[in-house]
This record gives C-alpha cells, sequence and structure tokens, in this order.
C-alpha cells in the first residue's frame, strides 16, 4: 500500500506511543516487534494502520461473532446511551429485565440472571451465589470447586483459581483456597493411558471419584466449559457431560457451565451444553458471543429453585454482590440486539451446518506427518501439530511461531494455546466469525492447508 510520508510519520508516532505507554495483554515485551494496529473492519476482515487486510480467524479473543460493522447493533447502543445512559441495577432497567427474560429462554429452563462485565467476573459471581446457596441450603460446609486441568475460566484470583493451566499462574499464585482440578476428557493424550476405549467417561468418573476423597459435603461444585477451548480445543464425547451432570446431581454438588466461549452458537447449538442431551445446568456463564464483543457484558444465570434461597429475608441472605458498570443499559440493548440477529439469520444452525464440512476439510491434513489430531465442533477448531506422530512429540515452539506467522503473511490471523509446559502449547485454534461468508471460510481453510502443506 502506497502510504504518503507523513502517514508514515504518524504510524512511526503511534507505534512509540504503543511502545512506551500500551501494555498488551499475554505478551512478551519485544523492543523490535512492531504492534499490529487494527483500524477499521469489514465483517469478518480488518484492516491495520498500514492498510493490510487480514481475515480475523479467532473473531478477535472468540467473541466478534456477527464480524465488524452491525450497523443495527451500533444503533441500538447509540438510542439506548441517548436515552438512558446509565443506570446501576440495583434498581431496574428495561435493557435488563428483557435480556435476563431472553437468557431464560434460550437457557430452555427458568433462570435469573446477573449482569456483571466479562467472563472472568461472571465466573466469580457464580462461586459467590454457589457458597452462600450451600450455607442457605443448610449445607454450610460445601464450599470447594472442581474443575479441570488445561481449563482457562478467567484472570481474576478466583477465576484463575479455577484455572488450570501453569503459564496462567505462575507468579501470581497462590491461588485462592478450596480450588481443585481433575484430568480433562483429552483422548488424544489421556492421562488414563493410549487407546482406552470411553477415556472420557473415565474422565468423568473421576470427578466422582475426586468427591468421594474430599468428601461430597466438602464440595460446592464442578465448573466446565462444555469443550475446552483456550486449553486446546478438547472435545469430548456428549457422553461425558451427562456423565458429570449426574455425578453433581448425585452429590448435591452445582454444574456450573462455563459458556463464555461456546455460547450463542459458536459450537452450533445455541449453548454448548446442549448438545448433551437432557442436561440442565445449575448455574451458566456467559460474556464474548453475548454482545458478539460490541460492547462489555458478562452474565450468570442461575437456576430459579437456587435463586429461591437467596429470597429469605435474613439480614445477609441477599446477594451481597455489585458491579458498578455490570448489565449497563448500552450492553444489555446490544446483547439483545445481538440474540436477535442470531435467531432471524439462522445463525446456529448455519454454524452446525458449516461447521461439519470445515472439519471434514480440515480433517484431510491428518494425512500430514505434523498434524497429530484435528479437532472440531461448529466454529471451534483446534490442530494439534507434532514432531513425530507416533511418538506424539509435541511440534516446537519455533514450528508454532512460523506456521501462525506464514497464515498472517497470507492475510489470515489464528490464534494457539499458549503454555510454558512442553506439550501443552502445540494446538493451533481457529474460531472464525459466526457470520463469515462462505467465500471468507474457503480463504482461511485454502490458507491454512497450503501453509502447514508447505511445513515449519
Ligand atoms: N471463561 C472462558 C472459557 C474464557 O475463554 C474466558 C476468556 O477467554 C473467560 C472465562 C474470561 O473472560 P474475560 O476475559 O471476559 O474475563
Amino acid at each position: 500500500v502506497g502510504l504518503e510520508n507523513k502517514q508514515l510519520l504518524e504510524i512511526q508516532e503511534l507505534i512509540q506511543k504503543d511502545k512506551d505507554h500500551l501494555w498488551h495483554a499475554m505478551s512478551r515485551y519485544n523492543e523490535k516487534a512492531t504492534p499490529l494496529i487494527g483500524m477499521r473492519g469489514e465483517g469478518g476482515w480488518f484492516f491495520d494502520v498500514n492498510g493490510d487486510k487480514f481475515f480475523d480467524g479467532v473473531s478477535g479473543l472468540w467473541c466478534l461473532n456477527l464480524g465488524h460493522g452491525r450497523k443495527e447493533i451500533a444503533q441500538a447502543a447509540y438510542e439506548q446511551m441517548v436515552n438512558l445512559s446509565y443506570f446501576p441495577l440495583t434498581l431496574s432497567h428495561i435493557p435488563a429485565i428483557q435480556l435476563s427474560a431472553k437468557i431464560s429462554e434460550l437457557l430452555q429452563g427458568s433462570y435469573t440472571t446477573f449482569f456483571s462485565n466479562s467472563g472472568s467476573e461472571a465466573n466469580e459471581t457464580a462461586f459467590k451465589i454457589a457458597r452462600q446457596y450451600h450455607i442457605q441450603n443448610g449445607h454450610p460446609g460445601k464450599y470447594k470447586f472442581i474443575s479441570r486441568y488445561r481449563a482457562y475460566h478467567g484472570s481474576t484470583l478466583g477465576a484463575l483459581s479455577a484455572t488450570a493451566q501453569a503459564n496462567r499462574r505462575i507468579k501470581y499464585d497462590p491461588a485462592v483456597p478450596g480450588f481443585l482440578h481433575v484430568p480433562p476428557p483429552y483422548s488424544y493424550r489421556s492421562p488414563f493411558g493410549e487407546h482406552v476405549p470411553d477415556s472420557d467417561l473415565l474422565a468423568a468418573d473421576y470427578i466422582d471419584q475426586v468427591i468421594n476423597w474430599e468428601g461430597s459435603e466438602t464440595v460446592a461444585g464442578v465448573i466446565l466449559e462444555p469443550f475446552i477451548s483456550g486449553g486446546g480445543v478438547i472435545i469430548p464425547s456428549k457422553e461425558y457431560l451427562k456423565r458429570v451432570a449426574e455425578i453433581c446431581k448425585k452429590h448435591d454438588v452445582l454444574l456450573i457451565v462455563d459458556e463464555v466461549v461456546s455460547g450463542f452458537g459458536r459450537t452450533g447449538e445455541m449453548f454448548g451444553f446442549m448438545h448433551s442431551e437432557g442436561v440442565q445446568p445449575d448455574i451458566v456463564t456467559m460474556a464474548k458471543g453475548l454482545t458478539s464483543g460490541y460492547l462489555p457484558l458478562g452474565a450468570t444465570a442461575v437456576r430459579s429453585e437456587i435463586y429461591e434461597k437467596f429470597k429469605e429475608n435474613g439480614k445477609q441472605d441477599h446477594l451481597r454482590h455489585i458491579s458498578t458498570f455490570g448489565g449497563h443499559p448500552a450492553s444489555c440493548a446490544v446483547a439483545l440486539k445481538n440474540i436477535e440477529i442470531i435467531e432471524n439469520e439462522g445463525i446456529v444452525d448455519r454454524v452446525s451446518r458449516l461447521g461439519e464440512s470445515i472439519l471434514l476439510e480440515l480433517r484431510e491434513l491428518e494425512s500430514l506427518d505434523k498434524v497429530g489430531e484435528v479437532r472440531g465442533v461448529g466454529f471451534l477448531f483446534g490442530i494439534e501439530l507434532v514432531e513425530d506422530k507416533k511418538l506424539k512429540t509435541p511440534a516446537s515452539e519455533e514450528c508454532m511461531v512460523n506456521v501462525i506467522a506464514a497464515c498472517k503473511k497470507k492475510g489470515l490471523i489464528i490464534g494457539r494455546n499458549g503454555d510454558t509446559v512442553p506439550g501443552l502449547n502445540n494446538v493451533l485454534i481457529i474460531a472464525p466469525p459466526l457470520s463469515s461468508t462462505e467465500e471468507d471460510l474457503r480463504f482461511m481453510v485454502q490458507v491454512i492447508k497450503s501453509v502447514l502443506r508447505e511445513g515449519c
């Protein structure tokens, strides 16, 4: 792109200010690296300050589900902001009322929702609700939470304590007491042994054992994503979540389903747990796709029977938890419009249909020596790279970096799981906007195929 000198100077100045003042998330400081500065977006594509164009194969941080530039969503925010710019949820406002009712309808049960600003906060809220619920339900000893290794549940200290990825926690531990971890249903690298049938069900049964070992009277909840996303796209059978739900029920342990990534169509169902028939979570947490990333919003939806326990009139029986901006009127208005579009455009069915054919295409890559396994559900894909297919030796850091850089060079942004532990950082992650055109999706698949076939 032919940029004029003045523009080039302005860009240089921006880069310098970025380096001097802007702290980037999850990034190692690198004097030589140039930050990618986004300027403008169109659907699933964005342009940087140099005018270079990229297809966003990870939807920002898995949140830009309807892509850039939906005027109806911006209009909903604008109208709400000029009408009622801010209103606290110690009181009430119409978009929050309507959104809480809509969430209950989408969850196909009777749910009451507490709003916050992010996925981390939604999970923190869930933990506090679960502990208080058990106390008010006559089981004050139930305070522990179980989550899986590889899980990511957020960056705040409680949510980070449920998170079990070394790279996220080193130098921030010790964690909040009361969080336990169990093996994930990761059949490709099962801790229960090679080629063990139904190893994901063994992982579910392990939760049962841990609850017994700990004493069920001490366990408040199990928190899990229906499909581990950032931890390497781990896709168990539909039976896994059913089994975990049964175990939770048996022990009076709350099933907290983290739908921060998987909610609102990402996996080809409105919510990820809906792939497992008959599962009705006690608590569902949401963020990201709730607003397609247009404004921040987190939500913690709680089965109404649980909420009932907070209606007692003791001095401290209500939920003493508050978020100034949680459930901001503009964020709720944006979420309502976002959900309306998802429903009107049949996004969920589209993701299910197109996702299956993309997965089939990507699976062809399993014939390559360096591709250990291709996994996916809906528009959430993981490609696990290896050095030695038989031994499943994880691909080197250099290989991972090269593949991602080669995709970027061809105009495609993809992600990866990241950990300092070798073997836990070798999965490419692909999660395009749910509204991507078929042409865009073909471009994405073709770039990935060509890069992986070239080698690293
Ligand atoms: N839960 C899951 C599964 C996530 O992937 C994330 C973020 O990536 C979070 C929770 C935390 O969300 P947030 O970054 O909005 O706090």
